[in-house]
């Protein structure tokens, strides 16, 4: 019998989880548009991994040469794999624009220009004339972006009368009967209190799950708490098996080297001093895809020709660049460099190997961050008061490969899009019907049976092994025996969840039970993803399978759907992919062979 918890209740119009970019972006636009808004986040707003984000937020305003959306859109469907929705695309990178210039005038320190315009830097991927140049079109502030735009949207709510819940831990979703979401229970760490939220819509803003690996970029938060929520209330998750490896993470600690670095002129050698990449994409060469560079540096040290006593990682330059450029456009990589890997780098290479660093998958939605779910031939079905945006959501924009600087771009269109949908559905004030009588007990199921877990494994001991599996056999490249086997291990890690110990039964800074809360949302995302991985039989963008090297358009262009219940085997159903664009002004473009 679990124990009873007293409620504290609230009523709004409107509840979003997550202060990171997304949550922020969707926070001031409902407060602005007249809506009682509450965000409710684990960390400190400013602290949320947006504020991590360095090399800056894609838009094509042309400040540093010609441009224009269309070639952005061709970019980032190209980068996808084609893969992503392409309405969603369009949607997007028409966006941009206005979405950089509304940033500015909220205050955003973009760095500048000598004439004063807002300044851009090219980064993978991104070209003009539909690949035959390089573009400059990722807006930055200087290597801090992520930084300066969260603060800045956090004063914004502030300003607007948004109410922050700071510090609570959002439990699970309230849904009814009829699948509809209606609230929300959250945990103040602070006092311990469990609190109610009722809602006319739960907007869902609660980052990626890069930490089911051993070694990735995220931070220790990024445990995809409202992806693991969706789960459980019988949603699915879509594109799970798209793990995005990142270039450029420093040898040894995971820190982030941004692509912004590549895309100042820094490049990558190997044991033999020479730029590979040149090799494998003699166009793009290191400003190739992430997906591509990745794979490339793998198959580098894998032939033997790493760097370091190991052979076992590879050398990124910037000795050559200019002093004001490092000082100017990337200061805080040369403090990362030095800290993390002991390296003064006007003078040396930065070691560097691909580790995990986005997650292209998430609650499927369509362009209003509106929450769909459908199996193979059905209808799309929208679940009524549920929205999901940010790296949390999968629109899909980046589909099977997200494009460098693509992300905050994304984080602040869709928020602003999720809000206004909102505006449009919601009346300020409306009344909140009555909600099921068991709604709480379902939400405070695993919380309490956490809170009480009496059994001989230490979190860490599992989080560790999960991190291992995840690594092991879900990794750049992939085989179907691997696969299998990885299925197998992270099936058997879940299972062992059962035994977990807790040893704290306070309610009141129990950080083992926030961890064994966040371990049980992150295992139940690994098993997806190794299983979606597992399942889909070709190799397109960050899911490359060794016995199925090629993309196979004729069976897998379509998105997975993947849903996990308790106790139960994961089960899968299919989306199609939006080929066809939002408006009739603008072409689609069909799949082709992609290269760099
Ligand atoms: C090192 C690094 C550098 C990057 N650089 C760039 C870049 O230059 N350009 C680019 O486009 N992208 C970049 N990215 C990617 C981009 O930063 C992220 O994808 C994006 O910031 C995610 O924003 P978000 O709002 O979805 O989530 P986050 O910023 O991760 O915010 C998640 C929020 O959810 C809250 N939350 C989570 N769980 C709960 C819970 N249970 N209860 C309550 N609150 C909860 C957290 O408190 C937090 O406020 C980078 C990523 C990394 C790792």
């Amino acid at each position: 019998m679990p124990d009873a918890y007293p409620i504290t209740e609230h009523t709004y119009d409107v509840v979003v989880v997550g202060a990171g970019g997304a949550g922020l972006r969707a926070t001031l636009g409902l407060a602005a548009r007249g809506l009682s808004t509450a965000c409710v986040t684990k960390v400190f707003p400013t602290r949320s991994h947006t504020v991590a984000a360095q090399g800056g937020m894609s838009a094509a305003l042309g400040n540093m040469g010609e441009d224009d959306w269309r070639w952005h859109m061709y970019d980032t469907v190209k980068g996808s794999d084609w893969l992503g929705d392409q309405d969603a695309i369009e949607f997007m990178c028409r966006e941009a624009m206005p979405a950089v210039l509304e940033l500015e005038h909220y205050g955003v320190p973009f760095s500048r220009t000598e004439d004063g315009r807002i300044y851009q830097r090219p980064f993978g991927g991104m070209t003009t004339r539909y690949g035959e140049g390089i573009a400059q079109r990722t807006c930055a502030a200087a290597d801090r972006t992520g930084h300066a735009i969260l603060h800045t949207l956090y004063q914004q709510s502030l300003k607007h009368g948004a109410e922050f819940f700071i510090e609570y831990f959002a439990l699970d979703l309230l849904m009814d009967d009829a699948g509809a979401c209606r609230g929300l229970l959250a945990w103040d760490l602070d006092t311990g209190a469990v609190h109610r939220f009722r809602a006319h819509a739960i907007v869902l803003a609660t980052g990626g799950y890069g930490r089911t690996y051993f070694s990735c970029t995220s931070a220790h938060t990024c445990t995809g708490d409202g992806n693991a929520m969706a789960l459980r209330a019988g949603l699915p998750l879509q594109d799970m098996e798209f793990v995005q490896f990142h270039p450029t993470g420093v040898y040894g600690a995971g820190c982030l080297i941004t692509e912004g670095v590549r895309g100042e002129g820094g490049f990558l050698t190997n044991s033999a001093g020479e730029r590979f990449m040149e090799r494998y994409a003699p166009n793009a060469k290191d400003l190739a895809s992430r997906d591509v560079v990745s794979r490339s540096m793998t198959i580098e040290i894998r032939e033997g020709r790493g760097v370091g006593p190991l052979d076992d990682h590879l050398h990124l330059h910037l000795e050559h660049l200019q002093s004001d450029v490092i000082e100017k456009r990337l200061p805080g990589i040369s403090e990362t460099a030095q800290i993390f890997a002991g390296v003064d780098v006007t003078k040396e290479p930065i070691p560097v190997l691909p580790t995990v660093h986005y997650n292209m998958g998430g609650i499927p939605t369509n362009v209003h961050g509106e929450v769909v779910t459908s199996k193979a031939g059905d209808q799309e079905v929208l679940v009524p008061g549920l929205l999901a945006i940010g790296e949390c959501a999968c629109v899909s924009v980046h589909g099977a490969n997200r494009l460098g600087s693509n992300s905050l771009l994304d984080i602040v269109v869709f928020g602003r899009a999720a809000a206004e949908r909102c505006a449009e559905l919601i009346t300020p004030g409306e009344s909140h019907p009555p909600l099921p009588g068991d709604s709480e007990a379902r939400a405070l199921e695993s919380f309490d049976r956490f809170r009480h877990a009496r059994g001989s494994r230490p979190t860490a001991s599992i989080r560790l092994d999960m991190q291992r599996i995840m690594q092991n056999n879900a990794a750049v490249f992939r085989t179907g025996e691997v696969l299998e086997e990885g299925c197998r291990l992270i099936d058997d890690c879940r299972a062992t969840m059962e035994d977990v110990k807790v040893s704290d039964r306070s309610l009141v800074w129990n950080s083992d039970l926030v961890e064994t809360l966040e371990l049980d949302n992150l295992i139940r995302q690994a098993v997806v993803t190794m299983h979606s991985a597992s399942h889909r039989t070709e190799s397109r963008g960050a899911h490359a399978r060794e016995d199925f090297p090629e993309r196979d358009d004729a069976n897998w262009l379509k998105h997975t759907l993947c849903w996990l219940r308790n106790g139960t085997a994961p089960e899968f159903g299919y989306r199609p992919v939006h080929l066809e664009t939002l408006t009739n002004d603008v072409q689609s473009f069909p799949p082709q062979q992609r290269t760099y």
